[in-house]
């Protein structure tokens, strides 16, 4: 579904990326690990054309979206995008945060924004905060809240980009394992994370970023069980 190959994208110049190739097939998880600063979000803000990439292809469903013809907005209208902070609107209700883009980006009617958002909220474990506004939801229920917004856009790929870095300990655990559901019904995601006990249960596939290049990749078991990459080893040792 996503591929990126020799992609390289460099900040004035320091390179983030260099030469990363990665392949994501539809209704996988790949998971991307790495230090601060490896290159992570950068990788995945070029998936969703938020960076130009200054070199490299990035097919996504087959089409090469770097093609400056490409009309970034309907690529991104594909694209479901979490972050950290979850940027929920305050002044909206739950609800009306999950209908905004259904109905102001893809003009969906405002009855049938009103059913899938229910059904997404439903989903996340939330109907029953429809009516709340945002800082009257705890940080895990809000991040919760900002997925279902992603969803309700219908998304073929989801990018995830530390999502459970901003909560309390105790909030982790329902999005992960919302995550994890997620992928049950055959979601396709790249997540970047910190959290090596979700990669290990959830991912397809783990990346080990080092200084913007992939140093490692395989199966959770590979990657985290056995790296064979003194990087990836130093990581993990540092991490655990
Ligand atoms: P973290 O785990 O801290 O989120 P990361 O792996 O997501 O790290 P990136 O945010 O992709 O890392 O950053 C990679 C490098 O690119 C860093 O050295 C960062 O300072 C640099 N960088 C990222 N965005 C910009 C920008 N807009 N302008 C200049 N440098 C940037
Ligand atoms: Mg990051």
């Amino acid at each position: 579904l996503l591929r990126l190959r020799g992609v390289r994208k460099a900040f004035g110049a320091s390179l983030v990326l260099d030469d990363v190739d990665l392949d994501v097939a539809e209704h996988s998880v790949v998971v991307l690990i790495g230090s601060s600063g490896s290159g992570k979000s950068t990788l995945l803000r070029c998936a969703n054309l938020l960076e130009v990439v200054d070199d490299g292809v990035i097919e996504l469903a087959g089409r090469d979206i770097t093609d400056p013809r490409v009309d970034a907005n309907a690529v991104r209208a594909q694209i479901g995008m979490v972050f950290q902070s979850f940027n929920l609107f305050p002044h909206l209700r739950v609800l009306d945060n999950v209908t905004l883009a259904p109905r102001l980006v893809h003009g969906v009617p405002r009855a049938q924004a009103r059913d899938r958002a229910m059904a997404m909220l439903e989903r996340v474990g939330l109907a029953g905060k429809a009516r709340a506004f945002p800082d009257e939801l705890s940080g895990g229920q809000q991040q919760r809240v900002a997925i279902a917004r992603a969803l309700a856009c219908g998304p073929r790929l989801m990018l995830l980009d530390e999502v459970t870095s901003a909560l309390d300990p105790e909030l982790v655990g329902e999005v992960l394992d919302l995550l994890g559901e997620l992928k049950n019904d055959g979601l396709t995601m790249v997540v970047a994370t910190h959290e090596m006990g979700f990669a290990r249960t959830v991912a397809d596939e783990v990346c080990f970023l080092h200084n913007g290049r992939v140093h490692e990749r395989g199966t959770p078991g590979q990657v985290l069980g056995a790296p064979e990459q003194p990087r990836t080893q130093e990581f993990l040792r540092r991490i655990t």
